[in-house]
């Protein structure tokens, strides 16, 4: 639904999302201005100048900005910075690139947040519908942003990857189907340490849903069932779970997922699937749900589920060297995601942590470090947390400060047999550019052993 607020468009933040935006701003006939107050990328830059796009980079010209009829805010940037706090003063409304790129789209919108799981989910489920024929695409957080993506043009059904703060910025964005995967403490800085407005963040996934929609969550996530029990959904809700006996519409027994829609049962035996781990049961269970709510045949969605190849820095198998085997998990920037690393190691772990803390509490780590890991290699600027965390669960606790000295240290603790795990439960910032040059420093620092 498109809301006519004028042609003045400002954009705050120039990356992916926030150039997306101002390229379809000006193909839909907006005057665009772009502002960012750090340094733009040089080929964002040249993207909005062969564009002839009016951008600003290194300052927030206030005066300029809040000329706008409307603000689009890129999730990066908090709602606390002055010149948001004084567009609100003077009511020019802020949205999020999700919500106008939603303007110029009428595909079937499958929305898929959570603290964990996201760009897994997303992934798998474009697979299937992709093989399954469907004329689909796939945007948002995990890669090109969905305004981009319908610069050429729309699509019959678009699956796509939300964050938190792509959430917060929507007004009247609606997607046909949403999946909430979990809620998990993560970026907690960002609300003001606040449990219960993460949690509102992450449902507003379904704000606007109506009775005709779907929303799909886990009924093994206890900040969910909360949430569900002093909220009233509107739209049609369907949970999994790995318990079976919670009488959910996606659950699990020893060996095989089991999915009920419209009284027809899916199943689909565990050992066949690409994916392994228990995170990804529940990927699976809700990216199986999707495609049986669109109707996609039961042996597309299980071939689908057999060939679709994991993405990198999430539980990558590495190599084995030595008889030891290196695990690059470099995208658990989470306490929760490491858990499920930690958890579903079958030997004893060298584990490689630490980094930029986001004020995580290692509590639900400590007995699955004591029973699986026998060393730690801390790899960050800062290691006291976790030293305070586990000095009395581990005997050995090094310090190490880049990725060739973790590796080769990591290696000469472990013994014939034993896991290298990379799952660092932190961001990256202080050593590496993100989390994929650390999970990348790490394959190779590996191969060259
Ligand atoms: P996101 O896009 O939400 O960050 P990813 O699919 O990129 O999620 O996975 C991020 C990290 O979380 C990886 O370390 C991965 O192994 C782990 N993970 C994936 N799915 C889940 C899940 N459902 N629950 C907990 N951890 C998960």
């Amino acid at each position: 639904m498109k809301k006519e607020w004028g042609k003045n468009m400002v954009i705050l933040g120039a990356g992916e999302s926030g150039v997306g935006a101002a390229l379809l701003g000006k193909q839909k006939g907006y005057r665009v201005f772009v502002s960012d107050a750090g340094q733009i990328q040089a080929h964002y830059q040249k993207e909005l100048e062969d564009s002839a796009i009016d951008f600003e980079s290194g300052k927030h010209t206030t005066d300029k900005i809040l000329q706008a009829n409307f603000i689009l805010k890129s999730p990066g940037i908090p709602d606390t910075i002055p010149v948001i706090k004084q567009a609100i003063d003077h009511d020019i409304p802020v949205i999020s690139e999700i919500e106008f790129a939603a303007w110029y789209s009428n595909a079937s919108i499958v929305a898929i947040t959570g603290s964990n799981g996201k760009t897994t989910t997303t992934h798998l489920t474009y697979h299937i519908f992709k093989r399954a024929g469907y004329d689909v695409a796939m945007a948002g957080n995990m890669g090109i942003s969905f305004a981009r993506k319908l610069l050429n043009r729309d699509y019959k059904i678009f699956i796509l990857e939300l964050s938190s703060f792509q959430l917060d910025g929507i007004k009247l964005f609606k997607p046909d189907v949403a999946v909430l995967l979990n809620i998990t403490p993560d970026h907690l800085d960002r609300y003001q340490n606040d449990m219960t407005a993460y949690t509102e963040s992450k449902f507003r996934i379904a704000l606007n849903q109506n009775q005709k929609d779907f929303f799909i969550y886990s009924a093994d996530d206890q900040q969910t069932l909360d949430y569900l029990k002093v909220h009233k959904m509107k739209a049609q809700c369907m949970a999994f779970s790995i318990n079976k006996d919670k009488q959910t519409d996606a659950w699990l027994d020893h060996e095989n997922i089991f999915i009920q829609f419209n009284k027809n049962i899916f199943k689909m035996p565990l050992k066949e699937l690409t994916l392994q781990g228990k995170h990804n049961v529940y990927n699976t269970m809700a990216a199986g749900i999707v495609s049986r709510i669109y109707e996609i045949r039961k042996d597309m969605v299980r071939e689908s589920m057999q060939d679709f190849k994991g993405l990198p820095h999430r539980l990558e198998s590495v190599a084995t060297i030595g008889n030891v085997r290196f695990i690059n998990d470099s995208k658990a920037t989470n306490v929760n995601s490491t858990w499920y690393a930690l958890e579903s190691a079958d030997a004893p772990v060298v584990w490689i942590a630490g980094g930029i803390n986001k004020g995580n509490d290692y509590e639900s780590l400590k007995t699955l470090v004591s029973q699986k890991v026998k060393a730690i290699v801390c790899l960050g600027l800062d290691n006291r947390h976790l030293h305070e965390a586990f000095s009395n669960r581990v005997d050995l606790l090094m310090n190490t400060q880049s990725m060739s000295e973790a590796v080769r240290m990591a290696f000469d603790l472990a013994e014939r047999g034993d896991i290298v795990l990379l799952s660092p439960a932190c961001a990256s910032f202080d050593l590496f550019e993100n989390y994929e040059d650390r999970g990348d420093q790490f394959k190779e620092q590996v191969i060259q052993l």
